[in-house]
């Protein structure tokens, strides 16, 4: 029988069949990457085949092809890495602008590790029940949702606490699964309790007294969301913020601004990398304004991150 893998206890592997019922797995045969070793071979939302031979403990013996996939180092010092999830069809970034600031740098290094890996990201801004009686908070609420939405990027805004806005973030995820990030503190448990009536993941009103903060292990858990008119899930990666930072290429830093990519395909130089070279589209639109300042300083920082790289490496 077939099935997707909705949760990864590390040992073994929860799946749910087509029929529908919940099945614990372990996995038979050799499922490695190419080239990365990583500590699950077999991760949440993977399609598997799954075989009963007895009892009620199933045997993943096959992977079907994954769509896409985003993995992260295990921890810093192992060169392990590993799979958050696969198959996607959109990542939801939590943010918020204030208790605790979202920086843009940690949304703009974010949104270009999802353009990297190609799964489409959804801003949704939270705790706006926060902003309401301050009328400079809701104007830089709404230059940020305007910044992101003109480069692209859905934004939605909520309040997990008064459920304002997650009507509009239902139909964001409606016939999608979607993996749900975000800085610890900007209520991401408490959105998808939200979303998932009778879910009660651990929210910091709870976990704090337990949270040491590190070595936590985090394992993703796939949930289904109820109500909706075609099948949607989200994905839950407790304790971990981002992605991490991928290894990005000098070159290639610009694919994953789209609106600096965009722009620069009218510099000089077709290598330009809008840092010094004369005749930079992409320079003279942010001194137009026409791009914005913090993602252009987003886009030197994660630049600098490369060159780094190049150094370390001694290229
Ligand atoms: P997580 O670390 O992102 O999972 O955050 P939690 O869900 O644990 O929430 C962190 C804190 O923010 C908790 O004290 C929540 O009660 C609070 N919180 C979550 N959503 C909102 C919201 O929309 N408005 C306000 N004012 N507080 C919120
Ligand atoms: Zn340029």
């Amino acid at each position: 029988m077939t099935g997707t893998v909705i949760k990864n206890t590390g040992s073994s592997y929860l799946v749910r069949t087509e029929s529908g019922e919940d099945l614990n797995c372990k996995i038979k045969g050799n499922f490695r990457l190419k080239g990365i070793r990583t500590t699950n071979p077999v991760a949440v939302g993977d399609h598997v085949t799954v075989s009963l031979p007895d009892g009620d403990t199933g045997y993943i013996t096959a992977i079907a092809p994954r769509r896409n996939y985003i993995i992260r180092k295990a921890s810093n010092l192992s060169k392990q890495a590993h799979i958050l999830a696969a198959n996607l069809d959109q990542v939801c970034l939590v943010v918020t602008l204030f208790h605790p600031t979202t920086s843009t740098t940690f949304i703009d290094r974010f949104l270009a590790t999802a353009e990297a890996y190609r799964v489409p990201a959804v801003i949704v801004i939270n705790k706006i029940d926060l902003l309401e009686d301050d009328p400079d908070a809701m104007e830089y609420l709404n230059a940020a949702s305007y910044l992101y939405e003109s480069i692209g990027y859905p934004v939605v805004k909520v309040s997990a606490k008064t459920g304002e806005g997650l009507e509009t973030l239902r139909e964001n995820l409606r016939g999608k699964t979607t993996l749900f990030s975000g800085n610890s503190g900007v209520g991401k448990s408490t959105l998808i309790n939200d979303l998932i009536p009778g879910l009660q993941l651990a929210t910091a009103s709870i976990s704090s007294t337990h949270d040491t903060g590190m070595h936590t292990t985090t394992f993703s858990e796939m949930f289904d969301l109820p109500d909706m008119d075609e099948p949607s899930a989200i994905i839950d990666t407790p304790g971990v913020k981002g992605f991490g930072t991928l290894e990005f290429d000098r070159h290639e830093v610009s694919h994953f601004f789209p609106e600096i990519f965009k722009t620069g395909a009218e510099c000089r130089y077709s290598d330009c990398t809008h840092t010094h070279e004369p005749g930079c589209a992409v320079r003279e639109a942010v001194d137009d304004h026409r791009i914005s300042e913090s993602r252009y300083a987003s886009y030197l920082s994660i630049l600098e991150d490369s060159e780094e790289d190049k150094y370390r490496k001694g290229y």
